[in-house]
């Protein structure tokens, strides 16, 4: 590890930086010198050293105030610094690591007490960054498990758990409000027969498509569209009324039609088609978000009874009322 690091020496008298730096070129380090603040600072902005040795009696500059500035910048501001100085006032000590130094050496110094303290900062420095590379790694990792909870991997749109969770909280702030919330269940007409005839990877590419062009019309920040199970899709609608939600359905089963997807194995068409049940409330204490999907779920059940590729709604929850005519 030593023979790549590289440590600043900054000391106003000659004398110093070339015993220090014949000791510390023995140890492997490669070196660079400083005979002033300002020339530190230059050499620090010009090549980032992994450590720094500072003298603070220096004329123009003292060590503190190089010190400082290091600190100041985020460029810099991790380099360990060390004090190296005659000063040996309890104040002044204090002083070089309030303003941001990891250790002080007293001069006149001992070579192997500075080797020392030079290797250990080394380490700890090193290892600093370990962690913090580690912890940018786990909190990434985190982040992707957080995101792939709550993706369906097939389609990329929400999965069932997302759904459950969000359905849940939507629903208390509609409550909340007092506001309506529409469900949306969309299932593919003859999907089975579309596997067996085109083969499973083709369905499954399908079934992108068709989340895909749930997602183009449903556009509103708070709307959810998610996989359900299979070959089922939901939408979740905040703030939007029975009437709206229908106009939403009718136009996800135009777009999904428009895609022209060939179902050579559809009883009802040549391309792949969608049912479609809307139900919609505006949440009470007495009644639970499972009403909803039952509404939702028994509405797309009708549109598939009396025909499929169609759109049939709950007026009210727990009633079925006349379906809508085919699209
Ligand atoms: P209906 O019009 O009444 O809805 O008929 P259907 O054939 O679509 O309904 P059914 O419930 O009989 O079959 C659903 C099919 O969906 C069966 C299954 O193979 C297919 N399916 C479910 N999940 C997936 C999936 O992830 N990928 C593919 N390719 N097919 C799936
Ligand atoms: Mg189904
Ligand atoms: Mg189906």
């Amino acid at each position: 590890m030593n023979d790549k690091l590289d440590i600043l020496i900054v000391d106003d008298l000659p004398d110093n930086l070339r015993v220090l730096s014949v000791f510390l070129l023995e140890a492997n380090y490669q070196v660079r010198k400083a005979i002033s603040g300002e020339m530190a600072l230059k050499a620090v902005k010009a090549n980032l050293p992994d450590l720094i040795l500072l003298d603070i009696n220096m004329p123009d500059m003292s060590g503190y105030e190089v010190c400082k500035k290091l600190k100041e910048d985020p460029d810099t501001c991790d380099i360990p610094v060390i004090f190296l100085s005659a000063l040996n006032g309890v104040v002044d000590k204090v002083l070089a690591f309030d303003v941001g130094g990891v250790d002080y050496i007293q001069k006149p110094f001992q070579p192997q007490e500075v080797l020392a303290r030079v290797k250990t900062h080394l380490t700890i420095h090193w290892q600093k960054k370990q962690l913090e590379e580690q912890n940018i790694f786990l909190r990434n990792a985190n982040q992707e498990l957080e995101r792939l909870a709550i993706i369906d991997s097939l389609t990329q749109i929400a999965n069932r758990r997302r759904f459950d969770q969000y359905l849940e909280q939507q629903w208390k702030v509609c409550q909340r409000e007092q506001n309506s919330l529409s469900l949306i269940m969309g299932d593919v007409d003859f999907f089975k027969k579309y596997n067996d005839f085109y083969g499973h990877p083709e369905g499954d590419q399908c079934l992108a498509k068709i989340a895909q062009a749930m997602l183009y019309i449903v556009k509103r920040p708070r709307d959810l569209v998610a996989r359900y199970g299979g070959e089922e899709f939901v939408i979740i609608l905040p703030n939007t009324d029975l009437d709206g939600a229908i106009k939403i359905a009718q136009n996800i089963c135009k777009k999904v039609h428009s895609l022209k997807i060939a179902h050579s194995g559809s009883e009802i068409s040549q391309y792949v088609t969608l049912s479609l049940g809307v139900a919609n409330v505006i949440p009470k204490q007495q009644l639970v978000p499972e009403l909803l999907i039952k509404a939702a779920d028994k509405a797309l059940y009708h549109a598939k009874k009396i025909g499929r590729n169609r759109v049939c709604f709950t007026r009210k929850i727990m009633a079925i009322t006349k379906p809508n005519d085919e699209i």
